[in-house]
């Protein structure tokens, strides 16, 4: 056993510009993710490094040193309801369009925790 951190790289959408980038969660405690990293990366490096193939179950939080979407800078990150998928918010309420797969509605829970559920 070794106390090394579990560690995803997760590919995510931005949600204005429609760019790819990867964020870095680490897994604090068991199913409680921490997104401490986000960087600009190119859909296909991206593959390359199986990280639009990776995925978190459970919740996720931000270390506060979380530099937020290389694009807009939007600060928080949700997960599409549908696609599973991660895309960038700005905390701001109101209907979401997911990046990935075309799915709107709106962001629920808490922040940090928050899916987007509704109607296609
Ligand atoms: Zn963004
Ligand atoms: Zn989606």
């Amino acid at each position: 056993m070794t106390d090394r951190p579990n560690v995803v790289v997760v590919l995510a959408r931005c949600r204005y510009s429609r760019q790819p980038f990867g964020v870095r969660f680490e897994e604090k405690l068991p199913g409680r993710w921490i997104a401490d990293w986000a960087f600009a990366i190119q859909e296909q490096a991206a593959s390359r490094e199986g990280y639009d193939r990776a995925s978190i179950e459970g919740k996720f939080g931000f270390d506060p040193d979380y530099p937020g979407c290389p694009y807009c800078f939007a600060r928080k990150l949700v997960r599409c309801g549908h696609c599973r998928r991660v895309l960038c918010y700005d905390g701001k309420e109101g209907q979401l369009t997911c990046p990935w797969c075309g799915a709107s509605g709106r962001v629920t829970g808490t922040a940090g925790q928050v899916d987007v559920s509704g109607d296609r």
